[in-house]
């Protein structure tokens, strides 16, 4: 089965399986995991990168996905191509010479899943190739809000204002923030509020609302990570808000250990490249939060 996510943002490890080769990994962008993958195997002509080409094939064996822009995909790619010259993974060991490459760059990620910020994304640690699996290392284990998901995926387009299914509709708008009670402005499109998603609750409030009480145990962060909800009490993960805001209809409650699709996240860092490639990628600087505008603005 192939699960479909809008909004997607994924990083990738491949792995090579061309016996002269073997062992070679590879790590890249995507907005196409299905198209890049045939892209790498068909050489650089075809639009797969100088390092890939060639050498193939190439297995793509797993992808991590749910980053809320290709800004932010594209730093943690460098992050994980370059773990050495990564201030935030000053403490992530060199290779060691009896580490396999592909052990080597599974530890490295797992170091990065607990490294603020990737930490407080709303990630999905996705295996395509089910005979690639292993699991973290004790003590390595990424954060308990992103699922360990298996299989294919397919990215796709949200299906924003085109929702078909009726059974489940929510009720109308309110007209009021539940938080701040102020009134939302129609057709303003940053006052869209966030909806809970549980059957019966009418929750709704400005995202900035939200986020904050969210973040009331954590003041010093400024990406909620989950919360509860104001209206119904259920506990709610704020990647699971976003994405429904998107218009990602998928299984919001599925059991996340199977997890089907996932959420993007809304919080947009400015100050990124306009037009992102695929491909070789250039490094990208550091910032001081990995996402520097999302203080002020988390629209
Ligand atoms: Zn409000
Ligand atoms: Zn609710």
């Amino acid at each position: 089965m192939v699960v479909e996510v809008c909004s997607f943002f994924g990083v990738y490890l491949l792995y090579c399986t061309n016996p002269r080769y073997h062992g070679r990994v590879y790590v890249g962008f995507t907005v196409n995991p299905e198209r890049r993958i045939s892209q790498h195997n068909a050489g650089k002509r075809r639009g797969g990168a100088w390092k890939t080409s060639g050498r193939g094939p190439w297995d793509m064996v797993l992808i991590i996905h749910g980053f809320p822009s290709d800004v932010a995909a594209l730093r943690f790619e460098w992050a994980w191509q370059h773990p050495h010259a990564s201030r935030r993974l000053t403490h992530v060991t060199r290779r060691t010479s009896k580490e396999r490459q592909f052990d080597f760059h599974l530890r490295v990620l797992a170091h990065m899943l607990r490294t603020a910020p990737w930490c407080r994304l709303p990630l999905t640690i996705r295996w395509l190739k089910q005979e690639y699996h292993r699991d973290f290392p004790p003590g390595l284990e990424p954060p308990l809000h992103m699922p360990v998901a298996f299989g294919q995926v397919r990215a796709v387009r949200g299906t924003q204002g085109a929702r078909t299914e009726s059974s489940e509709e929510l009720p109308v708008t309110p007209k009021r923030c539940s938080i701040c009670l102020k009134r939302f402005q129609d057709g303003e499109e940053e006052d869209i509020p966030l909806r809970c998603f549980h059957a019966g609750c009418s929750m709704a409030a400005h995202v900035i609302c939200l986020a904050r009480t969210f973040l009331q145990k954590e003041p010093d962060q400024f990406l909620p990570v989950e919360g509860q909800c104001p209206g119904c009490k259920n506990l709610v993960l704020w990647g699971d808000l976003i994405r429904h805001h998107k218009g990602c209809y998928g299984d919001l409650e599925a059991d996340p250990t199977s997890s089907q699709e996932h959420w993007a996240d809304e919080l947009n860092c400015e100050g990124g490249s306009g037009n992102v490639s695929e491909g070789d990628s250039s490094p990208l600087v550091e910032d001081e939060l990995g996402c520097p505008a999302a203080g002020m603005a988390l629209l």
